[in-house]
């Protein structure tokens, strides 16, 4: 059985006080909320924030939206895995489409990202996903394949199990255009099918969250179908209650 899991991605939003309120919200509302798991990913410079909010007893986990392939140095402006540790980090967003197209991070890149996570003890959230180009010309499983392959030629199936998946259609993300429950459940089915075919037992408890525009009225149901285990949400997880909500969908 597979925890269901919701992780808001704030992206880059939100002053020190909108922060505050936001996760003073999503605390007093979490102890409700009794499935799902639930995570918040603030920018970098909102996880102190975060973190003291969050540490004083709330079911609710933290991570970073992205951090840097090196461990420390000369890098600058970057963040690495060891420093979303020490600040209580549980989980880090690695290859969101964002930072693959407008910041040029490929393939190798991503999987870069994910294996340097894990090496910090973070459980990366590998997001993937087509354009719509990509899905107009038939080429959603071809494209999601590279991305998933990319991951486990460098780090093996076994990498699998401390690990979290986000497929997100490009073209549903903050668009407010979602997947319907069908299109997401196929291409859901599809990655866990691919991993069961290195290692079935990895591959039914890794779970594969649905992100795209998801709302407190879309998320149960797409959240039902048997391969989609929580959602990664963007623009919703900026309002608590909302967000909330869709934890409760989980
Ligand atoms: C995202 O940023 O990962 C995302 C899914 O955004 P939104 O929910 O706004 O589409």
């Amino acid at each position: 059985m597979r925890r269901p899991l919701v992780a808001g991605n704030w992206k880059m939003n939100g002053s020190r006080a909108d922060a505050g309120k936001l996760l003073d919200g999503i605390f007093q509302g979490a102890d409700s909320v009794d499935e799902t798991e639930i995570a918040v990913c603030p920018p970098f410079i909102l996880i102190p924030l975060t973190a003291d909010k969050l540490a004083r007893g709330s079911n609710v986990a933290w991570g970073g939206q992205d951090l840097d392939t090196h461990t420390s140095g000369a890098y600058t402006g970057e963040v690495s895995g060891g420093m979303l540790r020490d600040y209580g980090c549980t989980f880090v967003i690695v290859g969101h489409s964002e930072r693959r197209s407008i910041y040029g991070e490929d393939d190798a890149t991503v999987a870069s990202k994910f294996k340097v996570a894990q090496e910090h003890g973070l459980i990366p959230i590998l997001c993937v996903g087509e354009l719509l180009e990509e899905r107009e010309a038939d080429q959603t499983e071809t494209v999601v394949a590279r991305q998933l392959d990319a991951v486990l030629e460098l780090c093996g199936i076994e990498s699998m199990e401390q690990a979290v998946i986000a497929y997100e259609p490009v073209w549903a993300i903050g668009t407010g255009k979602t997947a319907t429950p069908e299109q997401a459940q196929a291409v859901h089915a599809f990655i866990r099918n691919k991993l069961r075919e290195l290692n079935s037992t990895i591959a039914g408890g890794v779970r594969i969250l649905y992100g795209g525009s998801v709302k407190a009225a879309n998320a149960a149901e797409l959240f039902a179908q048997d391969d989609i285990d929580g959602g990664l949400i963007g623009g919703a997880s900026l309002d608590a209650d909302e967000f909330l909500n869709i934890c409760r969908a989980g």
